[in-house]
């Protein structure tokens, strides 16, 4: 963090937002490291704002139903076990590689 380049207020470079800017356009650093430092000088300390480059940002992606349905589906397959066709509601151990009702039959 000691390396970061310190911008003046309203003279960051192109390319760089600052976290809420990047919400209004419908971005989201993704994880990216803080690209540099916004400073609004002030009588008593000074305002910081951290800035990220946009060319790294990702677009945010809300939940929608069809991804929470993947998702669903894709739990559903990882509890359902290969030899019995059940969903047997835990996942199924790689170990394993079938329910335990299956695996250890009486
Ligand atoms: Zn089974």
């Amino acid at each position: 963090m000691a390396a970061l380049p310190v911008y003046r207020w309203r003279l960051a470079p192109d390319g760089y937002a600052t976290r809420r800017q990047l919400r209004a356009r419908g971005l989201r650093p993704g994880g990216q490291d803080v690209a540099a430092q916004l400073e609004r000088p002030r009588r008593r300390g000074s305002l910081v704002a951290y800035l990220y480059r946009v060319d790294l940002a990702k677009p945010v992606r809300p939940m929608t139903p069809a991804r929470w349905a993947a998702l669903a589906k894709a739990n559903a397959a990882r509890r359902t076990c290969p030899a019995c066709r059940r969903d047997v509601g835990y996942v199924i151990p790689a170990s394993l590689g079938m329910c335990v009702t299956c695996a250890y039959p009486e």
